[in-house]
């Protein structure tokens, strides 16, 4: 069965004449399957029912049932939790902004990094989603809030690095013109720092905003959280951004989880300073999200704006990240793990 939701519209050209199909057809079913969102090729009312027969028999359409919705009555986020076809389940959230509608999508089913800090890596990596199964996450968000998304975040379960081909398609096929049409510079991928997609990331000619989650500023420190640090030092992964803002022009971002006691003192945010001016990157501090797995402790209020303050006297473009949706859920991954260990 041909995936088609997750073909290109080259791809999809390519299929369609080896069926013997019009090549001007390709432009007709991307637009539906990609603009339009629809759910089943009966809504495909400019094909010949031949056609759509053919499609039915040979296709499968990738839909993401709905298994919870949480909506918070603080700021209107909305948390999803998606069913897959083969009983797995994913997490994606719509956040609104004053620039805009966000949403952060999956890109697997549980993660094989092993941070310490986060819910969705505790059981591993259950397998890849497909570019259908990542594009749908932002479809039926669309459909359910009947709202346009203009921000994308590559931020949910999942390392998108170790899913490369599948999220660079996701990604083409979002910002395609007869798709969504989102703009690579609203669209950012996160990674915890495997060198060899970010070099190979800044050689895609895809203008998308790449962001390191850094936390730590040392790789003694950073084996600590992050095990992905054992693999590549910061004496690799630092100046693999320097490339990328070299070669795309777009500024990296650092993310950085203050954990108090672990990296929220003021010597850590002079150390962070050096290398964000080194690499010109703006730092977004998020303040741990604790999980009942782990007794990582969220510096307070207080010390973050201390934090931010220091960095900003060092010249660095620091922010907070907001809190959203606080009431409805906590880290990443926590929805899933709620729903799975309910059942
Ligand atoms: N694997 C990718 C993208 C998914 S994680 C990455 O590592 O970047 C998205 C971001 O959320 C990362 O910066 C990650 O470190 C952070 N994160 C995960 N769990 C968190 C938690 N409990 N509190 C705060 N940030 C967390």
């Amino acid at each position: 069965m041909i995936d088609i939701k997750s073909l290109t519209i080259d791809e999809l050209t390519e299929y369609l004449l080896t069926i013997g199909e019009k090549k001007f057809r390709a432009g007709q079913i991307y637009e539906w399957l990609h603009r339009r969102k629809i759910t089943d090729f009966e809504e495909m009312t400019n094909l010949s029912k031949d056609l759509r027969n053919k499609l039915k028999e040979n296709c499968i359409l990738t839909t993401l049932s709905t298994i919870t919705v949480q909506e918070s009555r603080l700021d209107g986020t909305r948390k999803y939790l998606f069913g897959l076809d083969d009983g797995n389940a994913v997490e994606s959230v719509f956040m609104r902004y004053h620039h805009g509608n966000s949403v952060c999508v999956s890109s697997q089913v549980g993660c094989r990094m092993g941070c310490k800090f986060c819910a969705s890596t505790l059981d591993g990596l259950e397998r890849n989603l497909t570019s259908a199964e990542i594009l749908d996450q932002v479809y039926s968000i669309e459909r359910d809030t009947g709202e346009r998304v203009s921000n994308l975040v590559i931020m949910g379960t999942g390392e998108p690095m170790d899913n490369y081909d599948n999220v660079i398609k996701f990604v083409k096929i979002l910002s395609s013109e007869n798709g969504l049409n989102i703009s690579r510079r609203n669209i950012t991928i996160s990674t915890c720092g495997i060198v060899p997609g970010i070099m190979k990331l800044a050689e895609e000619n895809m203008p998308v905003t790449l962001a390191l989650s850094l936390h730590s500023t040392t790789d003694e420190k950073r084996k600590l959280l992050m095990p992905i640090a054992y693999k590549y030092s910061l004496e690799e992964v630092i100046p693999a951004c320097k490339y990328y803002f070299e070669k795309t022009g777009r500024r990296v971002t650092f993310e950085y989880a203050l954990v108090e006691g672990v990296n929220d003192r003021f010597e850590d945010a002079d150390e962070l300073s050096v290398i964000a001016n080194a690499v010109e990157a703006h730092v977004n501090l998020i303040p741990v999200n604790p999980i009942k797995e782990r007794d990582f402790k969220s510096t307070g209020a207080n010390a973050v704006r201390a934090f931010q303050a220091r960095l900003e006297k060092k010249k660095v473009a620091a922010t907070v990240r907001r809190e959203m949706g606080r009431d409805i859920d906590g880290a990443c991954g926590q929805l899933r793990r709620k729903m799975r260990d309910s059942q």
